[in-house]
């Protein structure tokens, strides 16, 4: 009965050879029916290809082969071979019953099954591996290199092996590996009927799979390879161990493969090349692009034209969904809640942000977008950080008035808010079975269907129903369904089903052109391959530490050494590669960064090199200067314009004038230009605020705004009179101020110990302000506004400053500044005299100005109070009072500025500064862009970073 191995060279089409074969099977004359003829390959997708080649050849209607995958195979034979079927359990229930196992071999380390989860699921792993190659395992003692719980594990590894072999049996349980090896070991009694009469597209064969084919081939199944002469190592083995003697069908030309090779910067230039080779203009070319690493798949998909007629065979990862990621935050927000302070804001907000959340309607039927936004606001301006649904559902209903304002019936409002608090957070955060995580979500997709019906989010409705439809019973049906688990163990079982689910693309499967991953190709064959990312550590791919089981513990164990994986690899690359007319292998050459920030440059893999050298022998040149490399090409329009936003200069001017009408143009104003112009046009022109956060932490600004209200009440009484520190100083008095202040202001809201921590501050530092207040002063005013007009580019401007505190000392005026935040020297008299006025309206001007000016505010309030008059800049100083520090010296407390050069000093404020206010006026009025900060620090604490697309 045993037939010659066919060998088909790699350029000949196998599935072709399969159909004349089943041509000429005998059958009656004229009848077109192959249903005796079983047909045996790797996997699923050869079975479409051999349909639709036969349709092609015959034209005829026909009954097709019955043809199987293995894994269908091994699942057909057990119908036949058990004697009543049994159930497959899945690598969860495996590691349950693993952890039963191990724990009746008394194991001290092995903890709950909630710490034993992910050792479960790699020893799941492990014995999948010893059914599969058929090895009983043997106790491992005295092992180094491996963690303490392994090690344990490996002493007791036979015993556990036999509780959970015998707990399979007894419970009429199996698993993938476990049925196979069965069925291979009772391949003698297979029915003829199961005996397939062709097996083609195998390579490496574990020790079941090999008894098993042995035993077909026995009884007469026709073997087909493809493969070079010599055959590959692994197939040589199998021909000597099993005595088969080879037919080579030799017979077709040879291919000469074209190949090109190619280097690109990242994987965004490899897909857009990879695009470009797609069109063929009407030509009927069968194409293939192969991802060797499935995460290539999303950015690929974002970027197929819509028009692109394309089959994917690799599914869309289920955790990518819009409605994964919103399961996702609720898991994390419940994971994040404290039992007895309640949600934390960042958690609850990402919910209330959440797209799928946002593109859903109330109950009542308006869009839930606007009150979500209103929600959001509430939260940030009235609840500290963390907080419970109660606290939220009262403060909504405290806004009847608001919502009615926004447009929302108040009743639907508070109805859609209080289901996502009942139907969407409660029914999971009170689970403890899986059975009750289970109800948990059947609830909460129960409250979401009707809203996400009138949703038009393909993805979102692709992903809750595949969640509902495939998850969810796999779920059910699961052993450990009522065994009582932790909450935070719960959602990583979820987890780990969601991530290993990945959605099916439908569509028309053979089309010309595939998307598929290296495995699915076998045994089919294309003119054109492109392959991308076929760079070292990816092709062959590298493996991390396996903890469990170290690659020297395999031979111990009698499992294959790794090394073998990468011949297979090479194997069905190499046939895929010579198999078509023309191939592309495209590598990435730029730098990646590594877990640990380490930055790596990636390399092309070892596969290409090889393929490259071969071809190197084979032309006698050395190909490097033949490789494509695709530059790192941006369109410029990706770039920012080094300069800015373009200005609409009419506009700017209008603005500034009615800046100039109002309130007047602000020292802060003109700082904030000098500082960067874009922040400028986001404040100033656009009018945005910058997005506000919940109260978490002691902001500079409220700070800020909080020790100035207390200072000016605390000063408030002397307004007009002498203050003697040495009699005056009060700092029980001004301690009580701040705290009355603090009740009402936004940093109320601080969790318990950041406020002790900010009042124990407060209070160290307002008694060392106190302490430094050397001999009296005459208070003249406390937050004083001025303004001043001044006539500059034939227009009337209004300058305005608020003055923290004016102090009389001796003949001399001090203004005050108080400063909480870090600050910076007052610019020097030789830096200002340096700074001569520029003529161009371009950065590389404004940049000089703010380098030696720094800052603004200190010359304007002198000349505001002094209205330029150079008699009384004589005898007025300006200084920044510094509160955030306990330097002990007077200067460092008060950074003043003027220190000598009195009369230099009064020259510059009432004739230079007019004049440097006028260029300024005119860059905000009249150059060509709103340019990018002048310093790249300001960008790292720019609110408007996240919006801006030039920030350094
Ligand atoms: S991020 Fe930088 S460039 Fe952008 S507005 Fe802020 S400071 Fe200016």
């Amino acid at each position: 009965m045993r037939k010659p191995i066919k060998v088909l060279p790699y350029e000949k089409n196998a599935i072709e050879y399969l159909i004349r074969e089943l041509i000429k099977f005998p059958r009656q004359e004229g009848d077109l029916l192959f249903t005796h003829v079983l047909v045996l390959f790797p996997h699923r997708r050869p079975i479409l290809y051999l349909k639709e080649g036969l349709r092609a050849v015959l034209k005829k209607p026909f009954v097709p082969p019955r043809a199987f995958s293995l894994e269908d195979f091994v699942q057909l034979l057990s119908l036949y071979m058990e004697e009543r079927p049994k159930r497959l359990l899945r690598p969860i229930d495996q590691a349950w019953l693993i952890y039963l196992s191990a724990k009746e071999a008394k194991l001290d380390e092995i903890g709950d099954f909630d710490s034993f989860f992910p050792w479960g699921l790699k020893l799941s792993e492990l014995f999948e591996e010893l059914f599969e190659e058929m090895v009983e395992p043997i106790p491992l003692s005295y092992l180094e290199g491996i963690p303490r719980k392994a090690k344990r594990l490996f002493e007791a590894l036979d015993s556990i092996w036999r509780t959970y072999n015998a707990l399979l049996d007894r419970n009429g349980f199996t698993t993938p590996a476990k049925r196979k090896k069965e069925i291979a070991q009772k391949v003698e009694i297979l029915p003829h009927e199961t005996v397939p009469h062709f097996a083609l597209g195998f390579y490496a064969l574990t020790r079941s799979e090999d008894l098993l084919f042995r035993g077909l081939w026995e009884k007469g199944t026709q073997f087909i390879w493809q493969a070079p002469k010599p055959l590959p190592p692994l197939l040589e083995r199998w021909q000597k161990e099993w005595g088969a003697e080879v037919e080579y069908a030799w017979d077709s030309p040879p291919m000469n493969t074209v190949l090109h090779f190619v280097e690109a910067y990242d994987v965004h230039s490899q897909i857009s090349k990879a695009l470009s080779l797609f069109r063929t203009d009407g030509e009927h070319v069968k194409q293939a692009l192969i991802l060797v690493e499935p995460s290539l798949l999303l950015p690929l998909v974002e970027e197929l034209p819509e028009d692109m007629e394309v089959n994917i065979t690799l599914g869309y990862p289920l955790d990518q969904t819009p409605f994964w990621g919103f399961i996702e935050q609720v898991l994390r927000l419940i994971e994040g809640s404290d039992r007895k302070k309640g949600y934390y804001h960042k958690d609850y907000l990402s919910i209330v942000r959440h797209p799928f959340l946002r593109s859903l309607n109330t109950p009542g039927g308006k869009p839930v977008k606007g009150l979500f936004h209103f929600l959001e606001r509430l939260i940030v301006e009235r609840l500290g950080p963390y907080f419970d649904r109660y606290e939220v559902e009262s403060l909504v209903a405290s806004e009847w008035e608001a919502l009615k304002a926004l447009g929302y019936d108040p009743k639907d409002a508070l109805s859609c808010i209080g289901s996502i608090h009942n139907k969407v957070l409660k029914p999971l955060e009170e689970v403890e079975t899986l059975d009750d995580l289970i109800r948990g979500l059947k609830t909460l997709m129960e409250f979401l269907y009707p809203l996400l019906k009138e949703s038009s989010d393909l993805l979102a409705n692709t992903g809750f129903s595949f969640f509902q439809s495939k998850v969810i019973p796999v779920l059910e049906g699961l052993l450990i369904k009522r065994v009582p688990i932790r909450r935070r163990f719960l959602f990583q079982i979820l987890r780990y089903l969601v991530s290993g689910t990945r959605i099916p693309f439908e569509g028309e499967p053979l089309v010309d052109l595939q998307v598929m991953g290296l495995l699915e190709s076998r045994l089919l064959q294309f003119d054109r391959v492109i392959f991308l990312q076929l760079n070292e550590g990816v092709i062959p791919s590298q493996r991390g530490y396996d903890p469990i089981l170290p690659p020297s513990l395999r031979p111990v164990l009698g499992l294959p050494e790794r090394e073998r994986e990468e011949q297979i690899i090479w194997y069905h690359f190499e046939r895929l590669v010579k198999s078509s007319r023309e191939v592309y292998l495209l590598w990435q050459n730029s730098v990646a960064s590594t877990s640990k920030h380490l930055e790596i440059k990636a390399s092309r893999s070892r596969f290409v090199e090889r393929l490259l050298w071969e071809e190197e022998r084979k032309r006698r040149e050395l190909l490097d200067g033949q490789i494509e490399r695709i530059p790192l090409s941006i369109p410029p329009s990706h770039f920012p314009k080094k300069e800015g936003i373009p200005k609409e200069k009419e506009r700017a001017k209008l603005t500034l004038l009615s800046l100039s009408q109002g309130k007047g143009i602000s020292a802060t104003l003109l700082n904030t230009y000098l500082e960067c112009p874009l922040k400028f046009y986001y404040k100033y022109t656009l009018g945005l605020d910058p997005p506000r956060a919940v109260v978490e932490e002691v902001e500079g600004d409220l700070l800020g705004e909080l020790l100035h209200r207390t200072l000016e009440d605390y000063f408030k009484p002397f307004i007009g009179k002498t203050y003697n520190p040495k009699k005056d100083n009060d700092p029980d008095l001004l301690y009580r101020i701040f705290l009355g202040h603090l009740d009402s202001s936004p940093l109320s809201r601080l969790g318990p110990e950041k406020r002790f921590f900010l009042q124990e501050a407060v209070k160290f530092r307002l008694k060392e302000f106190l302490e430094h207040q050397k001999g009296s002063f005459d208070i003249l005013a406390l937050e004083k506004e001025m303004t001043l007009t001044l006539k500059l580019l034939d227009y009337e401007w209004k300058f305005y400053g608020k003055i923290d505190r004016i102090d009389r000392r001796g003949d001399k005026i001090m203004i005050l500044d108080y400063k909480t935040g870090s600050v910076k020297d007052p610019p020097s008299i030789k830096s200002l005299l340096e700074c001569p006025l520029p003529q161009d309206l371009d950065w590389e001007s404004l940049a000089l100005i703010r380098r030696k000016i720094r800052d603004l505010q200190l010359p304007l309030y002198l000349f505001l109070y002094s209205g330029g008059n150079k008699k009384a800049l004589f005898l007025t100083n300006a200084a920044y009072v510094v509160l955030s520090r306990s330097q002990t010296e007077e200067q460092e407390r008060e950074k003043r500025l003027i220190k000598n050069n009195v009369e230099t000093w009064a020259n510059w404020l009432s004739e230079s500064l007019p004049r440097v206010l006028g260029f300024l006026l005119k860059h905000i009025m009249y150059s060509d862009f709103y340019f990018k900060a002048t310093d790249e620090e300001s960008c790292q604490f720019c609110d408007y970073e996240p919006i801006c697309h030039f920030s350094w």
